[in-house]
């Protein structure tokens, strides 16, 4: 079991982390970061999540920390 933090101001909306999750578990937000960029955010409520850190790897940007528990 993972879960991942994503920091939205450092999110630039390049959306390759909804790509690579391979449970599906982030998708295009509603909500606009500083830059006014519409950033992603993680539904971990179907409890999938298996801290695989594809994600984290993925973002060029360095937005997504992986928190195990
Ligand atoms: S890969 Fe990083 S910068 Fe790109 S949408 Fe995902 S969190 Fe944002
Ligand atoms: S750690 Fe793996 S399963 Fe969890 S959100 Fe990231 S890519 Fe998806």
């Amino acid at each position: 079991m993972g879960q991942i933090v994503i920091d939205p101001n450092k999110c630039k909306a390049c959306y390759l982390c909804v790509n690579e999750c391979p449970k599906g578990l982030i998708k295009v937000g509603e909500k606009l970061n500083i830059s006014g960029e519409r950033v992603v955010e993680f539904d971990d409520s179907s409890g999938k999540c298996i801290g695989c850190a594809m994600c984290a790897v993925r973002c060029p940007d360095l937005a997504i920390t992986e928190v195990y528990r």
